[in-house]
């Protein structure tokens, strides 16, 4: 049966992808943005589907429209660009979680919360379970995306409490692929970017610090296997691919993929950049019957010839 459905941040990389699959499986989509971070160039190739729509709105403000689920997707979320202006970042992420779950509860619809690793903050535990509570500073210059996305968790838990909303949460692990802008300053894209251009390799610290990439195909594939589970089952739920390598790992990586002439160079480390990622997901095994598929070598090579058309 065709699903209405609303994908808040629809107009940024995950959110494309989403939109994309969503329509695909025969749904009427609606792209919600503001085109902070997002553009409309990476949808624009679904708008000939009349069953598209998008939609310029911020989700600071109350939006209303009748749907039968939404995915709440809208924040920037590389550190560069929810550091830019941190209270509108904190103020997204609360108010735009305010917003969402009143229309959810409004209209009777379904509602699922791109979280994030970083509610683990800089980890103690390794690798993360989601009963793992986290080690976030609350006034660091990571904390206006930090603890803007814990209190929406916590919103999201509280009006599935107190007003029977039916929540849904994923923390998402950091995700690659395709339609990453180009200057958005993360590191897979900021590696393939520099290394296709024969510049200098920009790594942080010492590069010994680590995470676990997952491909785009594959959160797109955890986040709709979630928002169908059955209405008992809220999350929080972890999405990443467990693969761990260093920053320097990834660095020689790009460069080998790319066979590119540029040489590593070190940076300093940003405050509290956390040392270690990897999520534990035994509960996404079980629950969602999901597990990532899309190797770091496989995905970064469809990532790399992304780059070069986009790049040009
Ligand atoms: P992105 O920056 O490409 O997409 C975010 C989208 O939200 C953009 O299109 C942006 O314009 C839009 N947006 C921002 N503020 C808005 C506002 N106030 N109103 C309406 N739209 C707004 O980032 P992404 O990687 O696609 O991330 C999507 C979601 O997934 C975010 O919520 C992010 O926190 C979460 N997430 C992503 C990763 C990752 O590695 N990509 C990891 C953890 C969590
Ligand atoms: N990083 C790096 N060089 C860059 C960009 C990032 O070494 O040009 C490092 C960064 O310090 C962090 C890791 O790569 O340790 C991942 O950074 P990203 O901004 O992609 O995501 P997050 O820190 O939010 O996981």
């Amino acid at each position: 049966m065709k699903k209405r459905i609303l994908v808040t941040g629809g107009a940024g990389f995950v959110g494309s992808h989403l939109c994309e699959r969503l329509l695909s499986e025969g749904n009427e989509v609606y792209c919600l943005d503001n085109y902070f971070t997002g553009q409309k160039q990476n949808v624009v190739h679904l708008t000939s589907n009349p069953y598209f729509e998008i939609i310029r709105h911020d989700v600071i403000n109350p939006f209303l429209i009748e749907v039968d689920e939404i995915y709440n997707l809208a924040c920037p979320a590389s550190p560069v660009h929810y550091q830019y202006n941190p209270i509108k970042t904190i103020k997204t992420s609360v108010m735009g979680a305010i917003n969402m779950l009143g229309l959810a509860k409004r209209v009777n619809a379904k509602i699922l919360q791109a979280s994030t690793s970083e509610v683990y903050g800089n980890p103690m535990v390794h690798p993360q379970p989601e009963s793992y509570w986290g080690n976030v500073n609350p006034i660091g210059e990571r904390s206006c995306y930090d603890e803007g996305k814990r209190a929406a968790e916590t919103l999201f838990r509280d009006y599935h409490a107190q007003n029977d909303v039916k929540i849904k949460i994923v923390r998402i692990f950091n995700t690659y692929g395709p339609r990453m802008h180009p200057n958005d300053g993360r590191v897979v894209s900021n590696f393939i970017v520099q290394a296709l251009q024969n510049h200098d390799i920009t790594v942080y610290g010492q590069g010994d610090q680590t995470r676990s990439f997952q491909y785009v195909d594959d959160l797109v594939d955890g986040m709709i296997k979630t928002m169908n589970t059955d209405d008992s089952f809220t999350g929080p739920v972890n999405i990443g691919n467990p693969g761990e390598f260093t920053i320097l790992e990834l660095a020689e990586k790009v460069i080998e993929l790319t066979g590119s002439k540029s040489k590593i160079v070190y940076q300093p480390l940003p405050s509290d950049d956390p040392l270690m990622r990897k999520p534990d997901i035994s509960l996404a095994k079980k629950a969602l019957d999901w597990e990532p598929t899309i190797k770091l070598e496989d995905g970064l090579t469809k990532t790399i010839a992304f780059f070069k058309d986009a790049i040009k």
